[in-house]
């Protein structure tokens, strides 16, 4: 099928289902829940005669204002049901155990397609956002999904977040497009940006310890490790630690970056970030994926840790051999 039959075909099956299930992947972020929350909002104007639940596992803190999970149906529930899988990559990255019980699963996602899994699979990996694609989706099919203000605000966030606010590269004339769609439906941006982006102070004034922490390699990989230790003094959840990521992605002649976030019971997050180098493939050798430019992955020991910043830093002296200006 190419990419429209695959449209067409999906439309046909969310229109049949009575009862549709969406799920994202764990540890969610921005589009993972903006996906969910703004195709649910989408399908529940549009058809209220339907049951449609939005249903995961585990939740997060700095989305909850975007909309709050549905209770997990019977088992029983899920024989006739359509689960759709947003924003997830792989089968065991879905955050809802029990989605295998689904009649039929249609996956629409933009992460690299390691592992395909669904009935039907809509994935178009070049989008900077999984909400980028279902607004583009809806919008070829506004009889059908049309849009509506709250599930434009909920895209919104998944747009903005998974982009770096418009700033990637993945980041196109299409993605403003889309993105401007949803801005005609009167979305506070002040609002939202103040819910995605503003700290507690605490966490503010946590950021100079984790500061201090970050070590460069010698090719010029940054990383920065946080044991558990070092997370319960500074009060920081796995998902405020996991943040500090993004402390590293401003430093001329380092354009790969890691952090690595201890959790309670001892493996290790791994949050692998670039510029213009590809670390997927990386990601992959160590029980991980994702994107080109932002994967993640997991580690079970300090040595396996060790291994793995080693391997970014030849990554990035090969790198370096046939690139001069090296940003
Ligand atoms: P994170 O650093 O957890 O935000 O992950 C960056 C990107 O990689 C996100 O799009 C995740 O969905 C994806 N990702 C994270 N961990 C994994 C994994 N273990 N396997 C596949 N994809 C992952």
């Amino acid at each position: 099928m190419n990419n429209q039959e695959i449209r067409e075909a999906i439309r046909q099956r969310i229109k049949s289902y009575s009862r549709i299930i969406l799920s994202r992947h764990i540890r969610p972020d921005g589009d993972a829940v903006g996906s969910t929350m703004g195709l649910a909002a989408v399908l529940r104007a549009r058809y209220p005669e339907k049951e449609i639940y939005v249903v995961n596992d585990d939740t997060a803190d700095y989305t909850a204002f975007i909309g709050t999970e549905d209770t997990q149906p019977d088992d029983a529930a899920y024989a006739d049901a359509l689960l759709i899988a947003l924003d997830t990559g792989t089968f065991d990255r879905l955050s809802n155990s029990k989605a295998g019980l689904a009649k039929e699963i249609v996956k629409i996602d933009h992460h690299i397609d390691d592992k395909p899994y669904g009935d039907l699979s809509l994935v178009e990996d070049f989008r900077s956002s999984a909400c980028e694609l279902v607004v583009d989706f809806c919008l070829s099919f506004p009889e059908d999904f049309p849009l509506t203000a709250e599930a434009a605000a909920c895209y919104y966030v998944g747009m903005v977040t998974d982009s770096g606010r418009f700033r990637y590269s993945e980041t196109t004339g299409d993605t403003l497009r889309l993105a401007g769609a949803l801005l005609d439906f009167g979305i506070d941006t002040e609002r939202l940006f103040a819910h995605l982006y503003l700290d507690p102070y605490e966490e503010f004034r946590s950021r100079s310890a984790l500061l201090r922490k970050i070590k460069r390699s010698p090719a010029g990989v940054l990383s920065l490790t946080i044991p558990r230790s070092l997370r319960k003094k500074l009060g920081l959840t796995m998902e405020q630690a996991g943040a500090a990521v993004s402390l590293m992605d401003s430093v001329k002649g380092s354009p790969v970056w890691i952090a690595f976030i201890e959790a309670d019971d001892g493996t290790i997050r791994v949050r692998l970030r670039s510029r213009f180098i590809g670390v997927q493939e990386l990601a992959t050798r160590y029980h991980g994926g994702g994107h080109l430019c932002a994967s993640g992955a997991t580690v079970y020991s300090k040595k396996e840790a060790g291994a793995l910043l080693r391997e970014a830093d030849a990554l990035l002296s090969h790198y370096q051999l046939s690139h001069e200006d090296i940003l």
